[in-house]
């Protein structure tokens, strides 16, 4: 069955044993998510080597994802590990607290009583819990709490509408920069920028790190701040995709406004030629049920209606207790979601403008598959760059990627509607072309007499160098 939509999947204790990751990658994984929040170095490590040899043993590539912890404020811990807040009762979030009691609580960013003043609400917990900023002494962040509950070690803080200052790279997002780098992932993700500034620092660390190891990855900036909103553009600009992530976003600009920006995100990503990934409780029943709910089943389609380039999986695939089924339901859902999806590509084309010649040429050969009911298109690929031009566009029409370079191969498995296969290609551009429709029909997906859209670079080899569009059936001398 054709997918077109990628699933991204966070690993953790429930999903890093070489049995249940193959398994996962056979129900249809295509990029690993290594969450830098928990776990140590060695534990990265260890699961990136597992991802690399069950991919080894599948047969195909599955990129790898370093998610950056970013700063996330977080309130200390407790003499007991928690407290219970009740509604009315005073709670002193302090800086220069060591231990936590049932009045007060320490904090890990010193700097938060500076950002705050009274009359704003802070949200614990993923906003379970609400706390009304009544006044801030020196260290101290007195409030009343308005929504009460159980509060326990290390939970996030955020404030309704954004707007702390805390800088997007700490100290341990740097480390664990240099840790993503010796592990050669193929994106990084950045927790929490606010405009281009920080995403062109975290990706100018990633070379830097990456640089002994060969490794320049693609980064993903998690849009998950109110600021980021207004600077989304920019972001884009400095940034290969965005996530929409939706924990963190919900809670500062509230629940509801998230499904339409979802869609502006969406949107706007591939009208930049950017990607995008739609993340966050998609189907987080499932961390204990072997089922979905309806509207998380919707959730998932709705995103692939939309046009997201993936879905993503958390706890569900990290510590839930389905990650296999979890994966080949989420995976079910995009296929049905694609099949009812209908493409106006001449209405998407109207008001796109391009001045390059490998780009004119994906257009070309988007167009002209589209419109023939080509089978098939086959594209190959130094930078993957033609594949990403296509894949900003939604045909039902399958693209596949063939590149020499594993870089490309990987970074490709979230690039919707494109399945990325390896080929040595040959200096010889016919006979190049000749083996790629072989490895197209030896996977099954084209058969004799089909029409393949093909486009390659001419002389070959050269990232960038598209400028060739052939149109031929399957079996034809080329
Ligand atoms: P997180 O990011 O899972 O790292 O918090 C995603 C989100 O906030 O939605
Ligand atoms: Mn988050």
């Amino acid at each position: 069955m054709h997918r077109a939509t990628k699933i991204v999947a966070t690993i953790g204790p429930a999903s890093s044993t070489p049995d249940v990751l193959l398994k996962m990658i056979y129900a249809g994984l295509d990029v690993v998510r290594l969450n830098f929040s928990h776990g140590t170095a060695d534990d990265h490590r260890q699961r990136a080597e597992t991802v690399r040899e069950c991919a080894r043993q599948a047969g195909r590539e599955v990129a790898i994802m370093a998610d950056l912890q970013g700063p996330k404020i977080r309130v200390g811990k407790f003499e007991n590990g928690k407290t219970t807040l009740e509604p009315g009762q005073p709670f002193i979030l302090d800086a220069e607290c060591e231990l936590g009691n049932d009045e007060r609580v320490g904090l890990d960013y010193k700097d938060l009583p500076r950002d705050l003043k009274p009359g704003d609400v802070l949200l614990l917990n993923d906003g379970l819990i609400v706390l009304d900023v009544a006044r801030v002494i020196g260290s101290e962040i007195h409030t009343t709490v308005k929504v009460g509950g159980d509060l326990s070690n290390n939970k996030g803080i955020n404030r309704q509408g954004g707007g702390l200052t805390a800088p997007a790279l700490t100290a341990k997002d740097m480390e664990d920069i240099r840790t993503a780098m010796s592990l050669a992932v193929d994106f990084v993700a950045v927790s929490f920028p606010k405009n281009a500034t920080d995403m062109e620092m975290a990706r100018q660390l990633a070379n830097i790190a990456g640089a002994p190891y060969g490794v320049k990855p693609k980064m993903i900036a998690k849009i998950e701040r109110a600021e980021a909103i207004p600077a989304l553009q920019e972001i884009l600009d400095s940034s290969d995709g965005i996530m929409v992530a939706r924990g963190d976003l919900a809670v500062e600009v509230g629940n509801a406004a998230v499904p339409a920006l979802q869609k502006r995100m969406i949107r706007m990503a591939r009208e930049s030629n950017k990607l995008v990934i739609t993340a966050t409780q998609m189907m987080e029943s499932m961390i204990h049920a072997p089922v979905p709910t309806r509207a998380e089943v919707s959730d998932v389609a709705n995103a692939v209606l939309d046009g997201t380039d993936a879905v993503m999986l958390s706890a569900e695939s990290a510590a839930g207790k389905y990650p296999v089924q979890t994966i080949e339901t989420m995976a079910a859902i995009c296929v049905e979601a694609e099949k009812s999806e209908h493409s106006e590509l001449d209405k998407d084309f109207l008001d796109r403008t391009f001045t390059r010649i490998d780009q004119s040429i994906a257009m070309g050969a988007l167009f002209t598959a589209y419109h023939l009911g080509a089978k098939a298109i086959v594209a190959l690929t130094e930078s993957g760059s033609t594949a990403l031009w296509m894949s900003r566009h939604w045909t039902h029409v399958p693209i596949f990627a063939l590149t020499p370079r594993v870089g490309s191969e990987r970074a490709m498995s979230l690039y919707r509607n494109v399945t990325p296969l390896h080929l040595d290609t040959s200096s010889d551009r016919d006979t190049a072309l000749q083996q790629a429709i072989e490895v197209v029909v030896s996977k099954g997906y084209a058969a004799r007499g089909d029409m393949v859209v093909l486009t390659v670079g001419e002389p070959m080899g050269q990232p960038g160098g598209t400028n060739t569009l052939k149109i031929v059936r399957v079996g034809d001398v080329l």
